[in-house]
């Protein structure tokens, strides 16, 4: 180790948080706060990007005050997709940031799609055309605002996702980048070149001289300007939320995958120097191996998960807080035949039915509130299955075991379940905040923090491991009771083949 200690600063949705972590895996400064969503409209989801770099620029300055050691390095990670247009000349924003969840773009991707680019879309991008990406955002913004479309073609424009605006503000505009995992995601980057793509660029509207140039996940990012942060730091690592969550996993190998449980759920499976395209409905995308260099994933989410939990307590009443249904769950022996299929906003991967509602299916009697607590939990071990079957089908590869961190990953019945379902150990590190982490160790390589990507995973103690405790016979039978459930939603959604 030679020393110092790395700001990982995690740009999030709802919040910024920034955490310094020492060299040898402490944290020892932190601070959080969160911004205003904006709402404009039914389906429309907004962020004040100045707004999002001065709260961001503060927590940063605050965890460095509270942490009262050198930094050596910054590593930034942050939510994925939402777009940034700003003035490169004075860095103000010129919109509103048109964030991920956004859904305005949804009669745009649907004309893409009938005009019969999708195909091409999905073998550059290993994405689908939808509103979420952020390449119809960009085309909308310069669709609607002439202004802005003016601005583009003469080069008068900077745009970005949060890590590249985040970059700029950092640097009082000496640098304006982004990273593989961060660009994979916008619909504009060719997988297999690693690069811009010139027809993705024509079909968005988006003149290439006014996007960032790519870089290295873990590389050179610039300097921050001494008066932002207080301090001159080489910003040294960037990275995606869950391609961060990924790296700081230590998932840097092809077999290796983890799974966040929070709200939803976001599975990455790593596939190392080979790009998977999936048959089942699931995203490719960029990803680091061990050095932060270019890697590939498999991606897919479950849209309910933790929020199951949240509609059994808050909608049903039946649970006062989530930690509680570790204990209901644990005090049955089995399910007893009980399913929850949570498809409250559709079935995402590997079913891909937007249009599905959920169902409580084998009810008896004898029902009580804790077989649905319990059928709530192992819906995320029965979507997990799902997902990470469908990955090992693409990919040919069998998985060596998943990591998991998020809120629900806390429930330790959860995850005992959870391995016996998937029939390989499931782990959950000490340090839960493995998207900070990853950035941090990102960073933290490229700057000598840590000499090499084994001593940075060595510093991390290890959280605890469960090993699957289900014989093979049950395991059929509970996921083949799943596999029913679920034919009985697609049935009463009508969507059965
Ligand atoms: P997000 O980042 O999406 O807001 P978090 O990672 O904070 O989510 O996790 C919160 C979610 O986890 C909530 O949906 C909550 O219901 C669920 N959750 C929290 N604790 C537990 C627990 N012990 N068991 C199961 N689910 C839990």
């Amino acid at each position: 180790m030679s020393g110092g200690a790395v700001l990982a600063i995690d740009q999030g949705t709802t919040g910024s948080s920034a955490l310094v972590v020492s060299a040898r895996g402490e944290v020892v400064g932190r601070s959080y706060r969160e911004f205003m969503q904006h709402f404009p409209r039914p389906g429309w989801v907004e962020h004040d990007a100045e707004e999002i770099f001065a709260v961001t620029a503060r927590v940063a300055r605050e965890a460095i005050a509270d942490a009262n050691t050198e930094v050596a390095a910054v590593g930034i990670t942050n939510q994925r997709e939402t777009v940034v247009v700003w003035d490169p000349a004075t860095l103000r924003p010129l919109h509103r940031a048109i964030v991920w969840q956004d859904r305005r773009t949804s009669a745009l991707c649907r004309e893409l799609r009938a005009a019969g680019h999708e195909e091409t879309v999905r073998r550059r991008t290993g994405l689908l055309l939808d509103p979420y990406f952020s390449g119809t955002k960009l085309r909308w913004l310069f669709e609607t605002d002439p202004g802005l479309a003016a601005r583009a073609e003469s080069g008068d424009l900077a745009v970005g996702t949060i890590d590249a605006w985040l970059v700029a503000r950092l640097t009082a505009g000496a640098v304006h980048a982004t990273d593989p995992t961060n660009a994979s995601r916008t619909l504009l980057f060719d997988l297999d070149e690693g690069g811009w793509n010139d027809d993705l660029l024509a079909l968005m509207g988006v003149p290439r001289r006014i996007l960032p140039e790519v870089r290295p996940s873990s590389g050179d990012f610039g300097v921050t300007d001494g008066g932002v942060l207080g301090v001159e730091v080489p910003i040294a690592g960037v990275a995606g939320d869950q391609q961060a969550a990924l790296y700081g996993q230590g998932c840097w190998e092809a077999g290796t995958g983890k799974c966040t449980y929070g709200t939803g759920a976001f599975l990455l499976f790593n596939t190392g120097s080979t790009r998977v395209a999936s048959d089942h409905g699931l995203l490719t995308t960029a990803a680091c191996n061990a050095m932060g260099g270019p890697a590939f994933a498999l991606e897919g989410s479950i849209f309910v998960a933790g929020a199951a939990i949240q509609w059994l307590r808050d909608g049903l009443g039946i649970l006062e807080d989530a930690a509680e249904s570790e204990a209901m769950a644990l005090s049955l022996s089995g399910n007893d035949g009980v399913y929850l299929v949570p498809a409250f906003t559709g079935l995402g991967a590997p079913h891909w039915k937007p249009d599905a509602r959920g169902a409580i299916t084998g009810l008896t009697r004898g029902t009580t509130r804790e077989h649905l607590v319990r059928a709530a939990l192992e819906a995320m071990a029965y979507g997990t299955q799902e997902i990470l079957a469908a990955m090992e089908r693409d990919s040919g590869v069998r998985s060596t075991g998943l990591r998991v961190d998020g809120g629900a990953a806390k429930n330790d019945w959860l995850l005992d379940f959870m391995a016996g379902v998937l029939g390989v150990p499931v782990s959950r590190p000490k340090m839960v905040e493995t998207t900070a982490l990853g950035a941090a160790g990102l960073a933290g390589l490229h700057a000598g923090v840590w000499r090499s990507p084994e001593e940075f995973s060595r510093v991390f103690a290890a959280g605890r491991s469960f090993e699957p405790r289900i014989d093979a016979g049950e395991r059929e039978t509970l996921i083949e009771g799943w596999q029913r459930a679920v034919q009985g939603v697609l049935a009463a959604s009508g969507l059965s083949r």
